[in-house]
């Protein structure tokens, strides 16, 4: 058992996880959270019987909550039940017709075929090539942490890494498989789930495509808050202690102890700081400056992950065609990545993302309900007034009503919205991204901003801003690594 404390800054799902591996090995762990909740962007919106989840809604690779679970001797389902949906998603293009994703492989290849001549056996090497890509990815570059260029030096992981794409761009990989653009755009939307778009993610995120087509799309019952707080019941047992709305002002350390001051002037004392805040407001604000790894200029020349408009609905009514996941892609794919990442705009012609809990678990709507979640990703650099928010929210609906086929103006109950910079002002979000950072070439593995700090010692950072990245699965992974490094220079100090 390790006699030393820490603090986590942040309940987000990294902050969470690392305090379960620390408190495992017997450290004292504190996690203190700015907000009333736990969960961070995956926090959970209660009114009027309506029960949302703010942030994440997919719950993809189930294999690593398993592993995760399974570290502490225990399953996911030792805390809530997964439910496999199917169909998968449903997709509504503004100028044809809308197609299912479902489960069965078969069915997938008779749609691509359909759309697509020879588009079936391409489907099947498209995935094959991707389920190689994750095999390999997980287990050579994102369950072992790798913190510096010479770790890819190794002859293992240079005889592995030739096999995955890492410079060529999504875009010319996926031309690589099919010529049609409606095709490409249904195995390149994931790429929002890891905030880039098809011309600056490498080719290697194609894993996403194993995930999404042949690992299955689940559903916790209740939610991904569920999840949230069973991470947190779990953390309780192995001893974690929570405070929150302790919103930290400042670190100061002096030989080896650290004080975490609060804005209300509570200090916290302890031998280990990780911070699960977004790493920037860390960097920027948190610590004093001789203690800070980069200077403003290097978070400016950040390319940050889109930020999102919200709007969260209580509907009273049928909202038949509309099934748990739904996609509405635009008719001008390029235009919209282009108003996110090179000509800031609220999207002329949006894509979103639309999903209704509702139709699988009947706890999260009152009866006769249904509880809806429409995010729409946009630029970090829009601004984002209530008369801009009102405006959009009214195109949003009209689009909807055009595209899918349900009108739900006349059937709101309960309407809220979140935008960038409610993302800055409810979780320190730097420039209001939902994300972070997004996972372009010069800024994955070793070039992700490092879980330990190179200026102070004892000081950490987790979630998705380190590696490996974005997203409740990553995240967890990075809990994971960063109580590694800790419990590594631990050792390696009292040897
Ligand atoms: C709208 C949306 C949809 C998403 N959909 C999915 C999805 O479907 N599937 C998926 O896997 N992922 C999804 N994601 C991504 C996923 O939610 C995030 O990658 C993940 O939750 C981030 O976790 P984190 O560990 O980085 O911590 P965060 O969630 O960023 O938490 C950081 C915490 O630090 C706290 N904090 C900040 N400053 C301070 C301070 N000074 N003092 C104290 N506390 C502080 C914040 O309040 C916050 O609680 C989505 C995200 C968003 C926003």
């Amino acid at each position: 058992m390790l006699d030393k404390s820490a603090i986590i800054i942040g309940a987000g799902i990294g902050g969470l996880s690392c305090a379960c591996f620390l408190a495992q090995q017997g450290i004292q762990v504190t996690v203190v959270e700015k907000n009333e909740q736990i969960g961070g962007r995956a926090s959970i919106l209660e009114k009027d019987g309506f029960k949302f989840d703010m942030g994440p809604s997919w719950y993809l690779m189930p294999d690593v909550f398993e592993r995760f679970f399974g570290f502490f001797g225990r399953k996911p389902e030792d805390y809530y039940e997964l439910i496999r949906l199917d169909p998968h998603y449903r997709i509504f293009f503004k100028d044809q017709k809308n197609v299912d994703i479902v489960a069965d492989l078969e069915q997938n290849k008779i749609l691509f075929e359909g759309m697509e001549r020879g588009a079936g056996d391409a489907l099947v090497r498209y995935l094959d090539n991707s389920k190689m890509t994750y095999e390999l990815g997980m287990q050579k570059f994102v369950y072992k942490d790798r913190p510096r260029l010479r770790d890819y030096l190794s002859l293992d992981v240079l005889l592995n890494a030739h096999k995955i794409s890492l410079v060529r761009s999504m875009q010319n990989h996926v031309n690589n498989y099919f010529s049609n653009k409606k095709l490409q755009q249904i195995v390149q939307y994931t790429l929002v789930f890891l905030g880039g778009s098809p011309k600056n993610t490498p080719a290697l995120y194609n894993l996403m495509s194993h995930v999404d087509f042949n690992l299955g799309v689940y559903y916790p019952e209740g939610g991904i808050g569920r999840v949230i707080s069973s991470i947190a019941k779990m953390g309780e047992e192995l001893g974690v202690e929570y405070k929150l709305g302790f919103e930290v002002d400042s670190i100061e350390e002096e030989g080896g102890l650290f004080a975490v001051r609060s804005k209300n002037a509570e200090i916290i004392e302890a031998n280990i700081v990780v911070s699960n805040a977004d790493y920037g407001h860390t960097e920027q604000v948190l610590l004093p400056e001789d203690k800070r790894q980069f200077d403003d200029k290097y978070w400016k020349s950040r390319t940050y992950a889109p930020s999102a408009f919200l709007i969260y609905l209580g509907i009273e009514g049928e909202i038949d065609p509309l099934i748990h996941h739904n996609l509405v892609l635009p008719i001008d794919w390029e235009g919209h990545f282009e108003e996110i990442f090179t000509d800031p705009a609220w999207p002329t012609d949006p894509a979103y993302y639309i999903c209704a809990p509702s139709d699988t678990d009947d706890s999260v709507a009152p009866k006769g309900h249904s509880n809806l979640f429409i995010l729409v990703p946009i630029s970090v650099d829009v601004e984002d007034e209530e008369h801009m928010r009102q405006k959009y929210r009214d195109k949003i609906l009209a689009d909807i009503a055009e595209n899918v086929g349900v009108d739900l103006r006349n059937k709101i109950v309960l309407e809220e919205h979140f935008s960038v910079s409610d993302f800055a002002r409810r979780y320190n979000s730097s420039k209001g991204t939902a994300l972070g950072l997004a996972h372009t070439l010069k800024q994955t593995g070793p070039i992700r901003p490092d879980n330990r700090s190179r200026k102070l010692k004892g000081m950490y950072f987790t979630g998705g801003y380190t590696r490996p990245g974005i997203g409740v699965p990553m995240c967890l992974i990075s809990g994971e690594h960063t109580a590694e490094a800790i419990i590594k220079d631990i050792k390696k100090e009292t040897k």
